[in-house]
């Protein structure tokens, strides 16, 4: 109980940001009830007026939100009065249930399309391709894949929003080419993998540059583009990303490295002299989240889990709660693991 109020709690927290980064009036409400639930969730602190807690916003939550409330997420929600990238995070992971069954019975449907079909197995992995490649779409794209399974389109993808346009132009993150709000004072993506591979920009008078490189990034005019759904970004897009980045390592050491087999039974299938190790990649945010996930596969089940590079800092948790069939491996440690098993030439 203490911990769904924890959740109900930064949830308002980070709808109450959002709601001030657009009208402030909206986020009062809002921000009543949030200070209400701090109170009751810490009695011994000074409640906080709905306009204190709204200054708190623009500061970083550790400094005043409980380690037990706050969980893994830190630093201010606002910035410069826009959303930032943890407060955009807290959105997306703290509706989690909600979004994952939705995007679930969506990409359920195509699996047993796919399933019923001889050509399924193709059809369904350039469906999963498709997603991982097209952040950002005009309609006619889709069509070579999304009519052979009778998709809809809007089921997968939406008109893109109003303030991803920035003078009239949207600024897609290099890595996962998604929709990126120009006017932030940091200007990303929000996903940690794509902030790893150097996709951060500021605005310099009409460009956005990067603040590694310095090289510049090119606003493109939408015309009727769509964008992906937020979800099927985080949960599909995502993880995407780390799924291709392996299975092309893997095939780049002369393994035979299948992705999604029998219509995603697994997300990568590895081939070795005499046998086949299935794995899943996971991006997650949380490690203790991924680490109850991990718990609930059954000891029979024998599975890799592989997570990106930048959590190495992880492993030794989520080992230490592997049930007897699992391993768990960063990007590059699954690649050694997997040439320990390949047959001698
Ligand atoms: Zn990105």
């Amino acid at each position: 109980m203490e911990k769904q109020n924890a959740e109900h709690l930064l949830r308002l927290l980070a709808n109450a940001a959002a709601l001030c980064s657009a009208d402030r009036t909206d986020a009062l409400p809002v921000l009543r009830q949030a200070s209400a639930l701090l109170w009751r969730l810490e009695p011994s602190a000074q409640p906080s007026s709905a306009i204190a807690l709204e200054e708190k916003l623009s500061t970083p939550i550790e400094g005043w939100l409980p380690d037990e409330i706050r969980g893994d997420y830190s630093g201010p929600l606002l910035t410069a009065n826009m959303t930032t990238q943890t407060c955009n995070e807290m959105i997306l992971e703290l509706n989690v249930s909600q979004l994952w069954e939705v995007i679930q019975a969506c990409v359920n449907r195509v699996k047993q399309a796919c399933r019923l079909r001889s050509d399924g197995e193709v059809l369904y992995r350039n469906f999963r391709l498709f997603l991982i490649e097209h952040a950002v779409i005009e309609p006619s794209q889709a069509r070579d894949v999304f009519v052979p399974l009778n998709l809809s389109l809007s089921d997968f993808y939406e008109p893109i929003p109003q303030h991803l346009k920035h003078n009239g132009l949207i600024y897609q993150c290099p890595v996962c080419r998604w929709p990126m709000n120009a006017l932030r004072h940091e200007v990303n993506c929000d996903s940690a993998w794509c902030r790893e591979k150097k996709s951060v920009f500021q605005l310099k008078g009409s460009q956005l540059i990067n603040r590694i490189n310095n090289s510049p990034l090119k606003g493109e005019p939408p015309k009727d583009r769509l964008m992906l759904k937020a979800a099927l970004w985080k949960f599909t897009l995502q993880p995407g990303l780390l799924e291709l980045a392996l299975a092309e390592r893997l095939t780049e050491k002369g393994f035979e490295a299948m992705l999604w087999p029998d219509v995603d039974r697994t997300d990568l299938r590895i081939q070795f002299a005499d046998t086949t190790q299935d794995i899943d990649a996971k991006v997650w945010v949380s490690p203790y989240e991924l680490a109850k996930h991990i718990e609930q596969i059954p000891n029979h089940v024998s599975r890799w889990i592989v997570i990106p590079d930048y959590q190495k800092q992880n492993i030794p948790l989520l080992r230490e709660r592997c049930p007897a069939g699992v391993r768990v491996f960063t990007q590059s440690q699954c690649v050694r693991e997997a040439q320990k098993h390949a047959a001698p030439f």
